[in-house]
C-alpha cells in the first residue's frame, strides 16, 4: 500500500496540484505538508483599489484563506459597508453583531470585535455590518478620524513581533471598499503593504493615477512607511490578446510588485460567496484556488517589503 498521500507527491503538472490541494484542504492536512515560514512581525496590508467589482473581496479572502491553509494566523478587516468579505467568510454580519463599526466610531477593541472563521481554521473576521455605511461622516467629527485603525492595531495583544507568541496573527488584511474616503484613508494610515489587485481588462490602469497619488499624499503626511508591495492581476483570461496585453503593461509599469501568479477568470471563484465560503474551501481543486494558493505562498516567500 501507498503511504498516505504519497499519491500526490508528483506536483509537477496541474492536475496533480488540484488533487492534491483539494485533498490536503478537505483532510486540513495541507498545514502539515507546506508549512511556511511565519514573518518576523505581522504583516498588514491593505486591499484597496477604488474601482468596484476589480476582485478587492475576493483577493483578501482567498489570499487570506489561502494563507491559513498554509499554517499562517491570519486577520481580515472587513472595512466595505457591503460586508462582503463578511459574507464569504461565514461570519454573521447583522446589525447589532460586534463589528468594524465599533471599532473605529465607538473604540471598542480589535480583540473584542473578531470572531473565527468556521471553515478555515487559524482565519479570524472582524465583520462589517450596514452601521459602517454611516461611518463615514460620523467618523468627520471624532477626534483622529483617520489613525482610528492605526490606533486599533497597535493596542491589539496579538499583533506585533516574535516575543508574543504562537498565536500571534502573521498577516492582516484589510478589505476596503471602492471609494477613497475615511474609510480606505483609515486603512492607509494603518497599514504597511498596499494590495492592489488589477482586473485584466481594457480599463485596468484607468484611475490608478489617483490612487497612486492618494497613496503618495498618505507617505508623506501620515504614514511614511506605506509601500505598493503587491499588485494581483485578476480575472485574467489567457485566451485572450487583451488580457495579455493587460497584464504586460502593468508589469512593465510595476515590474516586481507584481505577483507572477494570475488569477484566472473562473466560474467556481464568482459562485463560492453564494455559499458562504472562499473557493479555497468551495472547490479547493479548481484552478482559482490553486492560482490564490500560490499568490499567497508567493507573498509569504517574498517576505515583507523593506
Ligand atoms: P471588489 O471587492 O473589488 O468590488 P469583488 O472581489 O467583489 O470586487 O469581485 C467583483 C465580482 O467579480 C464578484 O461578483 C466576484 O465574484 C467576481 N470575481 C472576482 N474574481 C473573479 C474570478 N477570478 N473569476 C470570476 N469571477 C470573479
Ligand atoms: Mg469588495
Amino acid at each position: 500500500m501507498a503511504e498516505s498521500g504519497s499519491d500526490f507527491d508528483d506536483v509537477s503538472t496541474p492536475l496533480a496540484r488540484a488533487a492534491e490541494h483539494s485533498v490536503l484542504a478537505r483532510s486540513g492536512a495541507l498545514a502539515d505538508r507546506h508549512r511556511t515560514e511565519r514573518p518576523e512581525s505581522t504583516r498588514v496590508f491593505v486591499v484597496a483599489n477604488q474601482k468596484g467589482g476589480v476582485g478587492k473581496t475576493t483577493s483578501t479572502v482567498n489570499v487570506a484563506a489561502g494563507l491559513a491553509q498554509l499554517g499562517q494566523r491570519v486577520l481580515v478587516i472587513d472595512l466595505d459597508p457591503q460586508g462582503n468579505a463578511s459574507t464569504a467568510l461565514n461570519v454573521d454580519h447583522h446589525r447589532g453583531v460586534p463589528s468594524t463599526y465599533d471599532m473605529l466610531v465607538e473604540g471598542v477593541p480589535l480583540a473584542e470585535v473578531s470572531t473565527p472563521c468556521p471553515d478555515v481554521p487559524g482565519l479570524d473576521v472582524v465583520p462589517a455590518t450596514i452601521d459602517l455605511a454611516g461611518a463615514e461622516i460620523e467618523l468627520v467629527s471624532v477626534v483622529a478620524r483617520e489613525s482610528r485603525l492605526t490606533k486599533a492595531l497597535a493596542a491589539h495583544p496579538l499583533i506585533g513581533g516574535s516575543e508574543i507568541g504562537p498565536d500571534r496573527y502573521d498577516y492582516v488584511f484589510v478589505d476596503c471598499p471602492p471609494s477613497l474616503g475615511l474609510l480606505t484613508l483609515n486603512a492607509l494610515v494603518a497599514g504597511r503593504e498596499m494590495f492592489i489587485p488589477i482586473q485584466a481588462e481594457y480599463y485596468a490602469l484607468e484611475g490608478l493615477g489617483q490612487l497612486l497619488e492618494t497613496v503618495e499624499m498618505v507617505r508623506q503626511h501620515l504614514n511614511p512607511t506605506l509601500v505598493v508591495s503587491t499588485i494581483l492581476l485578476t480575472m485574467y483570461d489567457a485566451r485572450t490578446r487583451l488580457a495579455a496585453g493587460v497584464a504586460e503593461e502593468v508589469r512593465g509599469h510595476f515590474g516586481d510588485q507584481v505577483l507572477k501568479t494570475a488569477v484566472p477568470r473562473s466560474v467556481r471563484v464568482s459562485e463560492a460567496p453564494s455559499y458562504g465560503q472562499t473557493v479555497m474551501t468551495y472547490d479547493p481543486g479548481s484552478a482559482g484556488a490553486l492560482s490564490y494558493l500560490e499568490a499567497a505562498r508567493e507573498i509569504a516567500q517574498r517576505g515583507a517589503a523593506q
